[in-house]
Order: structure tokens, then sequence, then C-alpha cells
């Protein structure tokens, strides 16, 4: 890890304060006031503490919730989130941050990436900048990997910061502008990733990456296993049929705590006119359907993210949302955390 040691070297005051509120708290995690970031504000608010994990154990934070795009979408022009900050989401993206060795990893670069590193900094600063021990991309896709350019030559001319890449997603990024140029001006150190292998990826926090089936026009897709000292997480932001991988979803589900999943539609007929049964993503309903026979405390494992701007569960109070819950699942929101 870049930096690692010598960041390891000190406890600064806002670390120290967050270890001593924790513990006074008898809580893993506490609330932390954001400040408004820019294009989003009331949302910000954490509204899913977790409590279960060891004071200093790591933890994770859900930055984005939204599909590629974001809520509002570019050209949605009656969307009511133009006019309503609250409503307002960011593409999917978690942050690990594990508080003992004081470093911090992504899951994605998103568009939104300034925002979510603003949020990630007023939750748990660090001097350095930006800060970012590795940043971990599932694929090629427009939402997953392009808040990269933040960190070049025009922004923040950031120094040799880890990018984990599975080998196509790596080529890709090597030998396309302007994503070359980051390589080349070693704005970012491209990690290689191997399906199955685990990386350690903070001195706590172990990241395993294995493929799903998702359209693969530049590069590989995965999802990531997260694993902590005392949870363990799956991250799916992106898969096409869950018919179409090998992996037995439900019985993944039986090895890992908590599961953020694809959930970039709730049902057909969420688009008006289009038959959107072809949609390379299962809806909820098909999701949850597949999992019915579970019991409670599996299926309350599931915390659906990747939200299309047209799911009707990114109001919470929806009827839509409403279902979800009344069968025993849960929606990801900005803001929560997990302890690891
Ligand atoms: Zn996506
Ligand atoms: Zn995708």
């Amino acid at each position: 890890m870049k930096n690692a040691t010598m960041k390891n070297a000190t406890i600064k005051p806002s670390q120290r304060l967050w270890i001593y509120m924790s513990i006074l708290g008898g809580l893993c995690l506490v609330p932390w006031p954001t400040a408004d970031a820019g294009d989003k504000t009331a949302a910000d608010a954490p509204p899913g503490i977790d409590t279960g994990a060891a004071p200093g154990a790591p933890f994770l934070r859900v930055l984005g919730i939204a599909q590629d795009a974001g809520v509002p979408q570019a050209g949605s022009i009656e969307d009511a989130a133009w006019h309503d900050p609250a409503r307002r989401r960011h593409a999917t993206s978690l942050a690990v941050v594990d508080p003992v060795s004081n470093e911090r990893l992504l899951f994605e670069a998103t568009p939104d990436f300034k925002y979510q590193l603003r949020h990630l900094d007023e939750r748990f600063p660090v001097e350095s900048r930006p800060g970012i021990d590795g940043i971990f991309l599932t694929h090629a896709h427009i939402g997953h990997y392009t808040g990269l350019m933040m960190l070049g030559h025009e922004v923040m001319g950031a120094k040799e910061v880890p990018v984990y890449a599975m080998p196509r997603m790596a080529e890709f990024l090597t030998h396309n502008g302007p994503w070359s140029q980051l390589v080349r001006y070693r704005n970012i150190v491209l990690r290689p990733l191997v399906a199955g292998q685990p990386v350690q990826a903070t001195a706590n926090v172990s990241v395993t990456p294995f493929l799903v089936p998702h359209r693969q026009e530049f590069s590989e897709v995965v999802g990531y296993r997260i694993a902590g000292p005392n949870r363990t997480v799956l991250f799916i932001p992106d898969i096409d049929r869950w018919e179409d991988w090998q992996e037995d979803l439900a019985s993944l589900l039986g090895s890992v705590d908590v599961a953020y999943l694809d959930a970039t539609f709730y049902a057909n007929g969420e688009i008006p006119g289009r038959d959107m049964s072809g949609f390379p993503h299962p809806f909820i309903t098909t999701t949850m359907q597949r999992l019915a026979h579970l019991p409670a405390a599996e299926k309350g494992k599931v915390r659906f993210i990747h939200f299309n701007h047209t799911n009707p569960v990114l109001d919470v109070d929806s009827a839509a949302a409403a279902e979800v819950r009344r069968q025993g699942f849960k929606l990801a929101a900005e803001g929560e955390e997990l302890g690891l």
C-alpha cells in the first residue's frame, strides 16, 4: 500500500476523536456531519448506522446507490431531483476505511468521484491527497471507472494511486486515452487482479474479485468479496442474469454477512412503452422471487443497489420500496455504514 507504513506511524487528532467517540458511544460507527458537497445536500445524512463491529474495526460506507448515470440523469427533464436536492443520488460506489492502519479504499471511480471523495474526506479525513490506498474497479462501463479522470493532470495530479483491475480492464486503461495518460504520468499504478485470488487491500481487509456475466465490450466484469475481521460483504453492482452465472446466489449469500446486489430496475413496465423483459439486469422482483424460499435472516443480508433513475424504490416511501421491505430485503442508502 502506498504510504501505508508512513501513515501508520501516527494517529491524527481527527482519527483519535473518531476512536474516542466510537468507544464512548459503544458503537463501531458514529454519524459524521456532512457539508454541502455541491450537487447534493439533504440525502447525505447517514441513514443506516450499523452496530456490531468492534471499535476501531474497518468499516464500509455507501457513497452512491444510483446506476451509472446518477439521479437525475442527463436529459430527464421531468425528474423532480432537479428541483429537490434531497432526491439526488450518486453513482454506485463503496468506501472502505481501516481506521487502525489509516487506510481508505474505493470501490468504483464514478462520474461523481469528486463529491464521493469529499464525503469520504469529511467522514474520515487523512493528510495525503487523495489519500486513497486502492481503487477497485468492476468494469469499463462509464459509471464505474471514469472518475479516474479526477486523478489526472488537469485536476489533482495524484501520485501513484493503486488501481486494482482485471487484465482486460488494465489493458483498456493502458492503451486508450485519456486513461493511458494517467498510467504514463503515474497518477495511477495498475495492480493486476486474478479472479478468485484475494488481495490484502488494507491491514485488516482483503478483497477477492470474481467474474460475473455482464456486457463486456471493453473489459471483463467482476464483483467483489470484501472481508474484514468481523464481516464479509458481497458487491455485485452489475450482472445480466442470475441464471447466466455459474455461482448460485442463494448459497453464496450463505457465505457472507451482507450482499449489495444489482437492482437497476424494479420490474418490467418501469419504462413506459418498452418491453423490458430482455433488459440485461435482474429485476428486483426477479431477485426477490429467486430468494423467496430463504429464511428471513438470509433475505435480510440483501441490500439492493445501482438503481436506475426510473426505479421507484429510489423513493423510500413508494409502494415498491415498501414491498421490498415487506418481503424481508433491504435497500442500500447513501451514507449507510457497516462494520467489517
Ligand atoms: Zn453500472
Ligand atoms: Zn455495466
